[in-house]
C-alpha cells in the first residue's frame, strides 16, 4: 500500500512566511491543463514503475498551495482520471487542504457529497485578525471559526487545523493561549502547530532583512511550545509528533506514514515521491509542469546511510522514536554508530529509553531537529 500526494499550486495571494511553491497567475485555462497534466503524470507513474498496474493506495492527500480555490467538480473529475491509475478501494483516508474563506455551506456540502474527502486540513493559522494581517492570510479569524462550524454540520467528523506559534518577538503567549483555547471550543480532534520559521525568499524573509519585522526570541518560543505541552496534557491531546496532536484514533494516516517510511508518490509541480530506493521531484514552475508533466526533475537513490539518517531524523521527532527493532535491520557499522551516540544523548538528558524505544525526553522536545542532528 502506499500514499498519493496531489499539489494544487494555486494562492490567491502569498502569505509571507510561506515557501511552499504555488502561483498567483492562473486563470481556468490553466487549471484545466493542470488536471490534464496530473492524470498524464500518473500515467507515466504507473507506466515507468509499475508496468502500467495500478498502485493500491492507503492515503490520499490532496494539498497544496490552496486545493479549495478550485471547484468542487475539479476534483470529481480529477479523482475520475486517477481512478484508471491508482486502485482507491481500500483507501483509508482521504485528506483535504482548505483554507477558511473557502469552506461555505455549499462548497463543503458538494465536497462529501461528490468526492471521497472525508478528511478536512484547515489553514486557520490564528482566530487573531491582528495576526492573521501580519500573516497576510485572506481570512479573518470570525470566518476560521465559521467554517469549522460549517464543518461538523455537514458531517466531517476528521477536522485538523493548522496553528502558527512564535507571532511576536515577545508577550505572544496570551494571544498563543487564546488561540489554543479557540480551537478546544471548537472541538477540533486534532490539529499542526508550527514556529514561525524564516525561509528565504518570503516577504518575511525581506521584511526581517530591511528592519521591518522581528521574530520570536528563543525564549518565547520556548514558552509557546511549553504551553502547547500543558494544553495538549490538560485537553486529552496526544503530541504524537514534535508539530502535529490528535485525541486518541485520530492520528493523520497519510503524514505518520511519510515518518514510517512508506512508499508515496506525488503528483504536480514541486511534488516529491519516494518509491523502492529513489527519491524523485517534479519542477516547481507551473509552466514547465504543463509543457511536460513525464519524468522527474530530479531523483536520488538512497544508500543505507539515507535511510538511516532519515529514519533517525524522521522517528526522533514522533512519540514513538527509533525503535530498536527497526535499528536491527541497519549494518553492524551504522547501529555501532547509532550506539555511541545514544549513550552520549541520554547523558546530556535529551533522550530516554522507553520499552522497544529512545525518544526524545518530554523537556527537550523544543530541540528535537537538534538533538537528531548530533547523530549524522
Ligand atoms: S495559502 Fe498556504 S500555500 Fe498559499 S501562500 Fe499561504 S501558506 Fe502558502
Amino acid at each position: 500500500m502506499a500514499g498519493l500526494y496531489i499539489h494544487i499550486p494555486f494562492c490567491r495571494r502569498k502569505c509571507v512566511y510561506c515557501a511552499f511553491y504555488s502561483t498567483t497567475a492562473f486563470d481556468d485555462a490553466k487549471v484545466e491543463a493542470y488536471r490534464h497534466a496530473l492524470a498524464e503524470e500518473a500515467r507515466w507513474f504507473s507506466e515507468h514503475y509499475l508496468d502500467g498496474r495500478k498502485a493500491a493506495l492507503e492515503t490520499l492527500y490532496i494539498g497544496g498551495g490552496t486545493p479549495s480555490l478550485l471547484p468542487v467538480d475539479f476534483y470529481v473529475r480529477l479523482i475520475a482520471d486517477l481512478e484508471t491509475f491508482f486502485n482507491f478501494s481500500d483507501c483509508r483516508e482521504v485528506s483535504f487542504e482548505a483554507n477558511p474563506e473557502h469552506l461555505d455551506y455549499g462548497y463543503l456540502r458538494d465536497l462529501r457529497q461528490y468526492t471521497p474527502v472525508r478528511r478536512l486540513s484547515i489553514g486557520v493559522q490564528s482566530f487573531r485578525d491582528d495576526d492573521l494581517k501580519r500573516l497576510n492570510r485572506c481570512h479573518t479569524g470570525k470566518e476560521a471559526v465559521q467554517a469549522v462550524e460549517n464543518a461538523w454540520r455537514i458531517g466531517f467528523e476528521n477536522l485538523s487545523a493548522d496553528l502558527i506559534y512564535g507571532l511576536w518577538e515577545e508577550g505572544g503567549s496570551v494571544r498563543w493561549k487564546e488561540n489554543l483555547a479557540c480551537l478546544e471550543a471548537l472541538g477540533l480532534p486534532h490539529f499542526s502547530a508550527y514556529a514561525l520559521s524564516l525561509e528565504p525568499r518570503t516577504r518575511l524573509w525581506k521584511q526581517v532583512e530591511q528592519g521591518k519585522a522581528r521574530m520570536a526570541s528563543d525564549e518565547e518560543l520556548e514558552l509557546e511550545y511549553r504551553e502547547l505541552q500543558c494544553f495538549a496534557k490538560e485537553h486529552g491531546y496526544l503530541l504524537y509528533e514534535i508539530s502535529n496532536l490528535a485525541k486518541p484514533g485520530f492520528e493523520a494516516i497519510h503524514n505518520s506514514n511519510y515518518w514510517r517510511n512508506i512508499p508515496y508518490v506525488g503528483l504536480g509541480a514541486s511534488a516529491h515521491s519516494y518509491w523502492g530506493k529513489e527519491r524523485f521531484w517534479n519542477t516547481a514552475c507551473l509552466d514547465d509542469y504543463l509543457k511536460d508533466a513525464t519524468g522527474a526533475k530530479g531523483r536520488e537513490v538512497l544508500s543505507e546511510e539515507d535511510v538511516y539518517h532519515e529514519y533517525v531524523m524522521t522517528a526522533l521527532r514522533t512519540i514513538g522514536g527509533v525503535k530498536k527493532s527497526k535499528l536491527s535491520g541497519f549494518s553492524e557499522s551504522l547501529q555501532q554508530e547509532f550506539r555511541l551516540r545514544v549513550v552520549h544523548e541520554m547523558e546530556a538528558g535529551n533522550l530516554v529509553e522507553k520499552e522497544d524505544a529512545y525518544v526524545v525526553a518530554e523537556d527537550r522536545r523544543l530541540l528535537t531537529d537538534l538533538i537528531a542532528g548530533t547523530f549524522f
